[in-house]
């Protein structure tokens, strides 16, 4: 259901108040790794409202290598969360870690996240075939390109067709970048599938001075969006500092995808 053979027409999802994510424009979404304040994401929101972007990233529940780090806000970080979005026209995507959290976070977010941990989460997937709202599924950590198509195959199949495709970097041999950000993906899942193709610099090559080169290349390479993350002082944020942009990074950033988005 989810390949070309069966629906031509790329996939093009209206999340409402002009954002739409798919072929025809470039959706653009960003904001720390996790939800830490009200503070944070007041800066955070007013620096996306500044530069035209209407989807912001934010983990409340917070897959943590180590069970001594941040592990995110929880509910009542996404209800603020969800608060502060609203009044500013933002639409919030955020991870969903596990089946009980659908229903209670359902209300308060735009775009379920599927992390890379839990791409092959086989029940979590019929859950989120269950609901009418967009789900973004990343690639898994060492999951292949097939891999994810079957994922988002489980969603769709399931009854919930509003699906966007993450790659976020995969493990290999490499030890020089975090992940290795597989741009062949790109081209490979746009012409497998018709759903929208968002990439992930910040987690596919970990490293913040590196992120917006791989970023551009993402466009290059035919992504329908960029999603990347931004804090207003990395060096403190409570996870993924090393490779979140500051504000002025960011902004760059923002201008040179639409500049490079124009020349496809
Ligand atoms: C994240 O988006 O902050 C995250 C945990 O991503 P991934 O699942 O790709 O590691
Ligand atoms: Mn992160």
């Amino acid at each position: 259901l989810v390949s070309r053979k069966w629906r031509v027409k790329p996939t093009v999802l209206d999340l409402g108040d002009g954002v739409t994510i798919g072929e025809g424009s470039l959706a653009l979404c960003a904001g720390p790794c996790s939800i830490e304040s009200e503070a944070q994401m007041e800066k955070v929101m007013a620096h996306l409202v500044e530069n035209g972007v209407r989807l912001m990233r934010g983990g409340v529940f917070k897959p943590r290598s180590s069970p001594y780090a941040f592990r995110g806000l929880g509910m009542d970080g996404l209800r603020d969360f969800h608060r502060m979005a609203r009044a500013r026209g933002i639409k919030i995507v955020t991870e969903v870690m596990q089946v009980s959290q659908v229903e209670e976070m359902h209300d308060f977010v735009d775009v379920f996240q599927v992390g890379a941990r839990n791409t092959q989460n086989y029940n979590l997937l019929d859950a989120l075939g269950g609901v009418d709202k967009p789900v973004m599924i990343k690639r898994g950590i060492s999951g292949t390109i097939e891999e994810l198509l079957s994922s988002a195959e489980y969603v769709f199949s399931g009854g919930n067709e509003k699906l966007i495709l993450c790659e976020r970097g995969i493990r290999t041999f490499e030890t020089a970048s975090r992940n290795t950000l597989d741009l062949n993906a790109v081209p490979i899942l746009k012409a497998k599938s018709h759903l929208p193709v968002i990439v992930d610099p910040s987690h596919g090559i970990g490293i913040r001075e590196y992120v917006p080169a791989m970023a551009l290349a993402g466009v290059l390479a035919g992504a329908d969006g960029i999603v990347y993350e931004t804090h207003e002082t990395p060096e403190t944020a409570a996870s993924d500092g090393a490779q979140t942009l500051d504000f002025d990074e960011s902004a760059r950033l923002i201008r040179n995808l639409r500049r490079v988005y124009q020349l496809r």
